[in-house]
């Protein structure tokens, strides 16, 4: 890493000058830094003569958390580019294209993708994606299956394994969903007027069981490679078009992590309704809206992975119904479970979403945040018993 450090715009554009094929030889590049920097620095460099551009994103080796910075290895730069291309080449056309890598600098260059808007603020915005439940599906389904031992000769398993174990951004994972939210940590982040709510958390048996089985799980289950960080602000989205990014969190574990990142985030938006949706037919309908989007990703991502097993299984043991049958059921459990941990996270540990925390009004943010948290902790307490996705979406219903 003697190489490594964090680039200047000027030096991002010479980066972005030697990628061939992109800009046109004559005509000025312009950068500019358009993450939230606080893991990562990300740079658009685009070319008004020909509107061409790209992006340029570089790890820091810090991230700044409550005021302070905590040290972070480089080497997710590494992971995140390399999860990428293996996505690409799993699920065509649902990630940007990579361009280039250097794992010295810690950088990945690649598409923009401007065009599209990241998912949370879309949502926000009032956006419908129809096409959303399809693509998402697809992307879960081939990443997950191809990566599992299903899917993939067990013995190249094991050496891929090897390059994405990821401790650093595990460790924040386990200690930011799987710990703070239930015990008082000095981490945890919630309006003032929850705290009656956070300290039932902390006390609450039931739940703690609930939570460490499914951080075991997360700690021991290398069942598939991971996006890691499946939340609605790491999809880039147009009515027509879904592009997942951001894969740095990415590791072996268990293939419900990722479903249910993408639940959980959909489910602090139902819930967030009570704020961005004021009619009452309007809210009710863009409600059905988000838990039908829920229900349609469950029913094709369990068909497509079905149809993925039946055609590309790797092995005999493997292929036996029942066997298949008792595994999605376990997908769906797992996936209830982690949908529930990722929702409390978000409303009492240290990162929340903007869906909530924009909620201008105290009151109605406490009625979003409260939903929230009943639909999260209810999902956490049925994991186990789950048999179908109705039960979730039940839930959901009833918590509103
Ligand atoms: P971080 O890991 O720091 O969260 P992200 O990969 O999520 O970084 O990128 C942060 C922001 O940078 C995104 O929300 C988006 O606004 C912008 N960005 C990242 N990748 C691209 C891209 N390929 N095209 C356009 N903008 C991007
Ligand atoms: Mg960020
Ligand atoms: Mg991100
Ligand atoms: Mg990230």
């Amino acid at each position: 890493m003697s190489n490594y450090h964090p680039l200047t715009e000027s030096e991002a554009i010479q980066i972005a000058r030697s990628i061939a094929g992109i800009f046109e030889t004559q005509g000025e590049l312009i950068s500019r830094e358009i993450g939230d920097g606080n893991l990562n620095l990300v740079f658009h460099v685009s070319q008004p003569s020909s509107g061409r551009s790209l992006i340029v994103k570089q790890a820091l080796p810090y991230a700044k958390v409550v005021g302070e910075s905590w040290p972070l290895s480089l080497d997710r730069a590494r992971i995140e580019s390399e999860a990428l291309l293996l996505e690409s080449r799993l699920a065509p056309g649902l990630v940007p294209l990579v361009y280039h890598t250097d794992h010295d600098l810690a950088l990945t260059v690649m598409e923009d993708l401007s065009s599209h808007k990241i998912m949370r603020q879309g949502l926000i915005d009032g956006g419908t994606y129809p096409l959303f439940a399809g693509h998402i599906s697809e992307f879960l389904a081939r990443t997950l299956f191809f990566t599992s031992d299903l899917g993939m000769n067990q013995q190249e398993k094991k050496t891929l394994l090897g390059s994405f174990i990821n401790p650093d951004l595990c460790k924040i994972t386990e200690d930011l969903i799987f710990d703070h939210p239930y015990t008082d940590a000095d981490t945890n982040n919630f309006d003032e007027h929850l705290r009656d709510d956070a300290k039932q958390l902390w006390t609450d048996e039931t739940l703690h069981l609930e939570i460490a089985l499914l951080r075991e799980k997360f700690l021991t289950h290398a069942q598939a490679l991971l996006h890691g960080d499946l939340h609605t602000g790491s999809i880039f989205i147009t009515p027509e078009s879904t592009k997942v990014i951001d894969p740095e969190f990415a590791y072996f574990g268990p293939i419900g992590f990722d479903i249910g990142a993408v639940f959980a985030n959909l489910l602090l938006h139902f819930a967030s309704q009570e704020h961005w949706t004021t009619e009452t037919s309007a809210r009710s309908d863009r409600r059905q809206y988000l838990l039908g989007t829920i229900s349609e990703i469950w029913t094709s991502f369990e068909s497509k992975f079905r149809a993925l097993w039946d055609e590309h299984g790797i092995d005999r043991v493997a292929k036996l119904k029942s066997y298949q049958d008792d595994y999605l059921k376990r997908l769906l459990q797992d996936t209830i479970g982690f949908t529930g941990a990722k929702m409390v996270r978000r409303i009492v540990g240290l990162a929340h979403v903007a869906d909530i925390d924009r909620i201008p009004d105290a009151d109605v943010r406490a009625k979003a945040q409260r939903i929230a948290l009943e639909i999260g902790k209810s999902l956490i307490k049925i994991n186990r018993q789950a048999i179908s996705i109705e039960q979730l979406i039940d839930i959901a219903e009833a918590s509103v």
